[in-house]
């Protein structure tokens, strides 16, 4: 049985005062229930986020990583500085940095090998475009992707993918809970080929404009085991209630 995980990621948003008064009544809003539950903020604000989860189980994860351990590198920020600050998650490979960032399935393997080394549990996004899903090529696509980031992978126990279909993501399109569903389950089927053991309690996240009217529905399908959550991770009564729905 895998326990349920959801994950926010606030992208580029926040500030000091918006986070406290988020992060404090999403806290007092939040129920106790299954799942596990994890605050991706910016990262030059995870030591205030670390200080206002320090009394509850909700975890602290980043939004990236680099592929260096350490040296002269401008702007970049280190997986092993990342767990010093309280991080115990970090999302590698958002769409959003393959498209703005350029970043290759070869830098993201490396990102994921970095994270785990410093021990923060990664979660690989995945996920096709409009145009790809149309062409008929979206299982092509995210395999070529989870093959791509994760072949040299030793450890498959310490990490969750998440599927982000690239045109449900800030849109307001959701994948049906059908079409979610028969790619979580391709993506399972993929992780047995890499790794049986680890694929049946490997969590597989969807992501791209969950709320928490879509929610229940996701959840409901046997191969959805959370989300990974964008714009009503801002909201935290909408945020408490996709957490509760898992
Ligand atoms: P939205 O929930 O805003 O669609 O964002 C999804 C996402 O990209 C989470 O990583």
């Amino acid at each position: 049985m895998r326990q349920p995980l959801v994950i926010a990621n606030w992208k580029m948003h926040g500030k000091s005062a918006f986070n406290e008064a988020l992060v404090t009544d999403f806290l007092a809003k939040l129920m106790a229930g299954r799942a596990e539950c994890v605050l991706c903020p910016p990262s030059v604000y995870l030591g205030q986020i670390a200080g206002l989860l320090d009394s509850s189980d909700v975890m602290l994860g980043a939004q990236d990583c680099s592929h260096i351990d350490e040296g002269a590198y401008t702007g970049e920020v280190s997986a092993e500085m990342l767990r010093d600050c309280g991080c115990t998650w970090v999302i590698v490979g958002h769409s959003e940095r393959r498209q703005y960032h350029q970043e290759s399935d070869a830098l993201l393997a490396a990102k994921l090998a970095m994270a785990q080394r410093a021990g923060l549990t990664p979660v690989l996004c995945v996920g096709e475009t409009q145009e790809q899903r149309e062409a008929g090529e979206a299982e092509q696509v995210v395999r070529a992707q989870l093959l791509g980031a994760l072949d040299d992978l030793s450890d498959y126990r310490h990490l969750a993918i998440a599927y982000e279909p690239v045109w449900a993501i800030g849109t307001g399109l959701t994948a049906s809970p059908e079409q979610a569903q028969a790619m979580h389950e391709f993506i399972r089927d993929v992780m047995r080929e890499l790794d049986a053991r680890s694929a049946e309690s490997l969590r597989l996240l969807y992501g791209g404009s969950v709320k928490p009217g879509n929610a229940s529905e996701l959840f409901a399908q046997a191969d959805i085991d959370g989300a990974l959550v964008g714009g009503a991770s801002l909201d935290a009564e909408a945020f408490a209630a996709i957490v509760s729905a898992a």
